[in-house]
Formats: structure tokens, sequence, C-alpha cells
């Protein structure tokens, strides 16, 4: 499994500098994910993916797999969410404001130790 960028990516580069590894290369003036570098934030202090959390699409960075219902129930979602106007934009910054503030928080906690 692995995000990819779709068409809806603004180009805004936000998951750019979110991706803790690297990942995320301007490929013909559009960001790319490279899958030989993303590990899906695993084993990291990530609790969810940096690019699809720091999005501010919809649908500019999605999940990828390799499993035929999953890719065909996710693309069903998104078609659903984009025909109800429904929209993850507030619960994706969410995510990354809060991620972002609990690594401030650590990294404060390490300067007061
Ligand atoms: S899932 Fe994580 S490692 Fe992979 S591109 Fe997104 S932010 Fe980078
Ligand atoms: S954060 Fe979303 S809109 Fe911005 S460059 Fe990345 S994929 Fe595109």
């Amino acid at each position: 499994m692995v995000y990819k960028i779709t068409n809806e990516c603004i180009r805004c580069n936000l998951c750019q500098s979110a991706c803790p590894v690297g990942a995320i290369k301007i490929v013909d003036n559009r960001p790319w994910i490279d899958p030989e570098i993303c590990n899906n934030c695993f084993n990291s202090i990530y609790t969810v993916p940096q690019c699809k959390a720091s999005c501010p699409t919809s649908n500019g960075c999605v999940k990828v797999t390799n499993d035929y219902w999953e890719n065909w129930f996710n693309t069903y979602n998104r078609l659903i969410a984009k025909l109800t106007k429904k929209s993850d934009y507030w619960d994706n910054w969410y995510n990354f404001y809060s991620q972002k503030f609990s690594e401030q928080l650590q990294k404060h906690q390490q300067q007061m130790a």
C-alpha cells in the first residue's frame, strides 16, 4: 500500500515538507511520491500518513493498494463524498495540527529536561 498524488493536487507542496522520509519529489513541476522510499509512515512517531493529513484538498493525495476491492471501495467512497459534498478537510487539518502540536510539545519538554 502506498499513497499517490492525483490530478486534484493544487501543488501547494505542504506534503513535501510534511513527509518524514523525503519520499515526495517534484517531477515535471508536480509532486510525486516515490514508492521505493515511502514507508506509509510506519514505524515513525506519526499515527497517520503525513502526506494525506497535510493535504488541504479532499483527494489530492489518496491511498492506493494492490487489492482490487479496497481500491474499488476507496474510489467509491471518494466519489460519494464528492457527490454529497462531504469533505474530510477539517479531519485532515486537525490531524496535522495535533501532530505538529505534539512535536512542539515534545521538543519543549526535551529542552526543559
Ligand atoms: S505515507 Fe508517509 S512516508 Fe509515504 S509519502 Fe506520505 S508522508 Fe511520506
Ligand atoms: S499537500 Fe495535497 S495539494 Fe498540496 S502538493 Fe501535496 S498532494 Fe498536492
